[in-house]
């Protein structure tokens, strides 16, 4: 009889293989499973196999299943779009976020934390836009350094690293370039004693080329989940 991996198991084989061939630890890389668009109960299904990292792009579904799951301790990330009336709720429900892009929305996610009274900090990421579509948020890769010192000096974050949402691209060596652009920002801003542990960067289709970059969080819904509707 064919023992039939799990799509946790099949994702995680990607990473450990993705990780050996780059000479890396598989434990430095971890999974952050991205549940929009998909119900609690598929979460639960997860969890149950022992996936605790979840990520989310849309406040009020992310927040609704964040209540629906309390209790199981999990650890939720904001990856999408961040609209400016929505930063409370993203305070509030959320330990880290990925797609921090301006000043004034790390401001308002900073006191927004202090008055949501939790103990921890926020972990941030900022988003870097490595291809300058004009229709992508993320900070332009000449802009990311002041931001990063701008962010780094609110109390009630803290700045872990960079996240990038490079072009879809099939080709290899291209999903390679433009993730070593934000490693090599990344490298920058740690030469200028920034501390930053985190690249959060690969999803189902490029994650063996993010890792191959230093990747250190890949965000993966797809091949966990199957295709979503939109
Ligand atoms: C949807 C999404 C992902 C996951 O994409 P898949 O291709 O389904 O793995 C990762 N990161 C962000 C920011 C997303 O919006």
């Amino acid at each position: 009889m064919d023992i039939v991996k799990t799509t946790l198991q099949v994702v995680q084989s990607r990473i450990h293989v993705a990780a050996q061939k780059a000479g890396r630890e598989p434990s430095e890389i971890s999974l952050l499973a991205v549940s929009k668009r998909q119900p609690a109960d598929a979460v639960r299904g997860l969890v149950m196999q022992g996936q605790f990292a979840y990520g989310e792009n849309y406040v009020q579904e992310g927040v609704a299943k964040i209540q629906a799951l309390a209790g199981l301790n999990l650890d939720w990330h904001f990856i999408g779009p961040i609209q400016r009336n929505k930063t409370t709720q993203i305070a509030t429900h959320f330990n880290w976020v990925h797609s921090v892009d301006r000043l004034i929305i790390a401001q308002r996610l900073s006191e927004q934390r202090l008055s949501a009274e939790r103990l921890t900090p926020l972990n941030v990421c900022l988003q870097v836009n490595v291809d300058d579509e004009a229709t992508k948020s993320g900070v332009a890769l000449n802009e990311v350094a002041a931001l990063a010192l701008a962010v780094r000096d609110l109390p009630n974050l803290r700045l872990r690293g960079l996240m990038a949402i490079p072009r879809a691209t099939e080709d290899a060596q291209q999903q390679r370039a433009q993730f070593a652009l934000v490693r090599q920002c990344f490298e920058h801003l740690n030469s200028m004693g920034l501390q930053l542990d985190t690249l959060s960067m690969g999803m189902s289709a490029d994650l063996e080329a993010a890792i191959a970059e230093g990747a250190t969080i890949v965000r993966v819904g797809t091949a966990l989940f199957g295709k979503r509707d939109n």
